[in-house]
């Protein structure tokens, strides 16, 4: 157990055993948030990255890399020089929380 500022509300909280990024509360809204997202990115076949899609869902980019860090989207592996702003994909394996 660890003292940790959530990534998407930047509260800070108590993860569990699995280490979690993200608080309770945020979790269970981005679980809910999901759904939408990915029948998003499964419509459009361009490429989108953190800020784009968050721009267009009307997020905040800190709220779909949290979405990575559940394990819900993906970064794309094969674009690495872009740093600040990386392209995601929903994530179509295990989901970590
Ligand atoms: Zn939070």
């Amino acid at each position: 157990m660890a003292l940790i500022v959530c990534k998407s509300c930047k509260k800070a909280f108590i993860s569990g055993p699995k280490e979690e990024e993200v608080c309770s509360d945020c979790v269970a809204r981005l679980n809910e948030l999901y759904p939408s997202v990915r029948n998003f990115l499964r419509n459009h076949d361009e490429v989108f990255t953190v800020k784009s899609l968050s721009k267009t869902m009307g997020l905040a980019p800190e709220e779909v890399e949290s979405l990575v860090s559940m394990g819900l989207l993906e970064y794309r592996e094969n674009r690495k020089e872009e740093s600040g702003d990386k392209p995601v994909f929903y994530a179509r394996s295990r989901h970590k929380y």
